[in-house]
């Protein structure tokens, strides 16, 4: 027997429609690539969503083909999100701080057909856009007068002439649930990036989730400034938490560094902030010579990365705000934990609280998780025992964009399939996940990921190195940042800085290695394969040049 409830899909145009009809007036305020503030409400975000909508209509793009953009937080680009979701197109959030070659890679291998980008991209572009085969349609997100003449990109319009030339009498299509909604290429896996594509369902169920309580805890109160970037996993979901509480958005643009992040928080009167450790530590530097303390303030999520205890530190007990510590990834939209006490904790005394705030956190109903060890076999949640951390859930990939990079589950005993996250991680008896390593060979440097085979790859190719291996270090500000260990070919020669210097142009600047370590050789295990741990074990003492 069937439940008599109405069956409406998930779908997103129900949260802009929700956040127009029920939180009308709620602000909007984003700083622009101009540099001046933007305000408006969410009552125009869906006007301009459903002209965006009417806009694609007009261009005859199909049900699923996808719509990139290049865009910093802003307003524009969270009136893509519903725009272009809304009408049953797919929104592709490509990541500006890649190299040229690699976005020109992933808007091929997506097959956009327009292209949204901020007008501070257009050096980028203009570098791109004769790569990009499938693109039809170049949209510079900008005023009609800030319109460039002579780009050298064809038929480049400017998206608000383009918005405001559309009918805004709009009734979003109803479809399957199930049907792609957005999709965000992850590199922090080997080989090529790959893309995890979302659907209606998952971000609807995801944003619910988002929203309670013990996670976000976003509600209609709250002033909520996204430091996460809208091309990193849809700001961790915040756009569609927002529209789903009606709270307040703050969009920083690409204005990230301390001052500009403090005054904004201050401005707006933000109650709540996310973002990585790296954004975090620049706010804390920026505040404590100048004796600075925050007003409205009350949380910050951070993620990403793990969260310094120092920073948890500061921000309690300096600062009053409550940290929360968040771990998830791309492939699952992104939450997974989040961490918040259990009412038996609350007695106890604040450096044992510190001990499981820093911890990854307590699985969001909507994720289970598991460990297990080197055979396959679950491990106890006991806090000891380090497995390999699995998940599965239904905002959680089942598999990658066109099939890339093969099958990525893993099935238990009982044919149920787990998503291998590439953490290793211990679990307690309360259920807090704390990471302990990464099994994955990449690295995490300011919450963006660097490929330590592509920095290998390129090391190998000049000419007098016979082997590389590139392993992350700590960095204070960065977390991590790439060196890569080398060792010459027989009677070949090669310094440093030569070295470093083989790097310019052939990956983005940041992602060139801090330092390059020589060595007689490297660790290798039985089938050749290098091995890293012994390496990173064999460099335990190092440091940085200057740290
Ligand atoms: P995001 O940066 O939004 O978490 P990514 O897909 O870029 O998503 O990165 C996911 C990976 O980042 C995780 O598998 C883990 O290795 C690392 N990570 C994320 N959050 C944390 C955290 N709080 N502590 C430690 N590592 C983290």
């Amino acid at each position: 027997m069937l439940g008599l409830m109405q069956n409406q899909p998930l779908l997103i145009s129900s949260l802009i429609d929700f956040a127009e009809r029920h939180h009308g007036d709620g602000e909007i305020v984003s700083r622009r690539v101009e540099g001046d503030l933007h305000r408006y409400t969410w009552r125009d975000v869906a006007r301009r969503a459903r002209q965006v909508a009417n806009g694609l209509d007009g261009w005859g793009l199909a049900f699923s083909d996808r719509v990139a953009t290049l865009a910093w937080n802003g307003y524009r680009h969270l009136e893509l999100y519903f725009g272009v979701s809304g009408s049953g197109r797919v929104l592709h959030t490509i990541n500006p701080r890649l190299h040229p070659e690699q976005i020109a890679w992933i808007a091929n291998h997506a097959e956009d057909q327009v292209l949204c980008f901020e007008s501070s991209f257009l050096p980028l572009v203009q570098a791109v856009h004769a790569k990009c085969s499938t693109v039809k349609r170049w949209v510079m997100l900008c005023a009609a007068d800030k319109l460039p003449a002579d780009t050298g990109i064809p038929g480049l319009l400017s998206y608000d002439a383009w918005v405001d030339a559309q009918s805004a009498d709009y009734t979003w299509p109803q479809f399957d649930e199930n049907s792609a909604s957005s999709m965000c290429y992850t590199s922090g896996t080997t080989g090529n990036p790959k893309g995890a594509l979302y659907s209606h369902r998952s971000t609807v169920l995801h944003a619910y989730a988002a929203a309670l309580p013990d996670v976000m805890g976003l509600s209609a109160r709250d002033s909520v400034l996204p430091v996460v970037p809208m091309f990193h996993v849809n700001a961790w979901g915040i756009p569609y938490s927002a529209a789903l509480t009606g709270c307040k958005l703050v969009f920083p643009g690409p204005a990230l560094d301390g001052k500009s992040v403090y005054e904004l928080l201050e401005a707006e009167k933000v109650t709540y902030a996310a973002g990585v450790p790296t954004v975090w530590q620049m706010l804390l530097q920026h505040m404590k010579p100048a004796g600075l303390k925050f007003s409205t303030l009350k949380r910050t999520v951070i993620g990403g990365s793990a969260c310094p205890p120092a920073m948890i530190d500061a921000f309690r007990e300096d600062y009053g705000v409550e940290v929360l510590h968040a771990w998830g990834m791309t492939e699952m939209s992104p939450l997974g934990t989040l961490c918040t006490l259990k009412n038996k904790h609350l007695a106890l005394p604040k450096e044992e609280q510190m001990k499981i705030l820093l911890k990854q956190g307590r699985a969001i109903y909507g994720v289970d998780m598991k460990i297990v060890g080197a055979d396959g076999t679950d491990l106890p949640f006991d806090g000891k025992a380090a497995g390999d951390l699995l998940v599965r859930g239904p905002w959680i990939v089942a598999e990658y964009f066109k099939g890339e990079g093969g099958d990525p589950l893993v099935r238990d005993a009982q044919g149920r399939a787990w998503f291998p996250t590439g953490d290793v991680a211990t679990i307690d008896a309360d259920g807090f996940m704390q990471i302990t390593d990464r099994s994955k060979d990449v690295i995490k440097s300011g919450g963006e990921w660097i490929s330590s085979i592509d920095i290998e790859n390129i090391a190998v190719a000049h000419p007098a190195v016979a082997m590389a291996a590139c392993i992350g270090v700590f960095h204070p500000k960065w977390d991590e940042r790439p060196i890569v260990v080398v060792v010459k070919k027989p009677g070949a020669e090669v310094g440093r800085d030569e070295l470093l210097k083989f790097y310019e142009g052939k990956t983005a600047k940041w992602q060139i290695p801090d330092d390059v370590v020589f060595v007689d050789a490297i660790p290798l295990g039985a089938t050749g394969k290098m091995l890293k741990t012994r390496l990173r074990e064999q460099l335990k003492d190092y440091r940085l040049p200057g740290l």
